[in-house]
């Protein structure tokens, strides 16, 4: 199979990877010195444009920030619209918002491409183990034409409704993240300062009902080692609880805690910065309480 893959970032180049070990691979990317390190390093050609990306391919994937990006690279005379081809397939992993994808989805068919928004979860890592959970929007037909594609990358791969499905719910997802990563942050910096060792409290709390991804991973691995890598932004978590503050209110139910924790993650992107990563809001807690929350 002929893949392109467009989006050389953080988890786009771990999934690019194993797309080169298992089809004929073409890579594009808005910085080319990634596209020709990329090259250099594993089985892949490069293309000079999103349409000669898309004109040698069976299967376009896109893997940018946002959905704005995605839509960007339709247009123009090097765009993707001009080199898809009719009984094309476009997947996109960017975790995107629902309203464009389904704007994606409608252009697209004017010309008889496929499409599916197909965000992933489970990080750096999991794209690098190729275990990556993938939440598809779109009809079952395309759904069942992607699926050997997302095999290459991910583990857990599901249909679960219309274009724009899988958006949304993995905008939900992370908002989830969000929520937990802050709340575990305020609830540790009180226990350090009352003199509970964060250690000790998240090796109860980890076998009691607060646990949470935050708590058994991103905390123990990133926090309490000072490490603090930079994996995936801040600013792109910070999108994701926003189009899901977004989406639990076009829903008219209750967005109350969603829509705080939105405007949390923005002040916290204006405060460290676009590059700083998503884990790291928990170092303005620790600097507002005046604790750090190491082992
Ligand atoms: P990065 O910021 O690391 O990379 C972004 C990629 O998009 C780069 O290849 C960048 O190119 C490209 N890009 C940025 N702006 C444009 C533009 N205007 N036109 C064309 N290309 C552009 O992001 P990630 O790889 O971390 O994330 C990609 C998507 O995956 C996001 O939607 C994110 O929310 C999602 N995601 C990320 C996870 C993670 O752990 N990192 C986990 C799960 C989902 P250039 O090299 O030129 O800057």
């Amino acid at each position: 199979m002929r893949v392109s893959f467009l989006g050389l970032g953080a988890i786009g180049t771990p999934m690019a990877v194993h797309a080169a070990a298992k089809s004929t691979l073409t890579v594009w990317n808005r910085t080319r010195a990634k596209a020709d390190a990329f090259a250099t390093a594993h089985k892949a050609a490069i293309a000079d444009s999103p349409r000669a990306a898309a004109e040698v391919a069976d299967v376009v994937i896109t893997c940018l920030p946002t959905s704005r990006e995605v839509e960007a690279l339709l247009d123009g005379a090097d765009g993707l619209l001009a080199g898809l081809a009719k009984g094309g397939l476009l997947i996109d992993c960017t975790s995107g918002d629902p309203a464009s994808s389904r704007r994606i989805a409608a252009r697209l068919a004017q010309q008889g491409v496929a499409f599916i928004d197909a965000p992933v979860s489970g990080g750096t890592s999991g794209a690098v183990n190729g275990t990556l959970t993938v939440m598809c929007g779109g009809d079952a037909a395309t759904f069942e034409r992607a699926r050997p594609v997302l095999e290459m990358f991910g583990k857990k791969i599901v249909l679960v409704g219309p274009v724009g499905a899988g958006d949304a719910l993995k905008a939900v997802n992370n908002a989830w993240l969000a929520i937990h990563l802050w709340s575990a942050a305020e609830g540790l910096a009180a226990l350090v300062k009352a003199g509970v060792s964060p250690a000790a409290a998240l090796d109860v709390i980890n076998a009691s009902s607060g646990r949470s991804n935050s708590s058994e991973n991103l905390i123990p691995q990133r926090v309490l080692t000072g490490a603090f890598p930079r994996t995936f932004r801040l600013a792109l978590l910070e999108k994701d609880v926003a189009i899901a503050a977004d989406f639990i209110r076009e829903q008219r139910v209750p967005s109350a805690v969603t829509q705080q924790v939105a405007e949390l993650f923005r002040q916290a992107r204006v405060a460290l910065g676009e590059e700083a990563d998503h884990v790291e809001v928990v170092k303005l807690i620790e600097e507002w309480s005046g604790v750090e929350i190491r082992s």
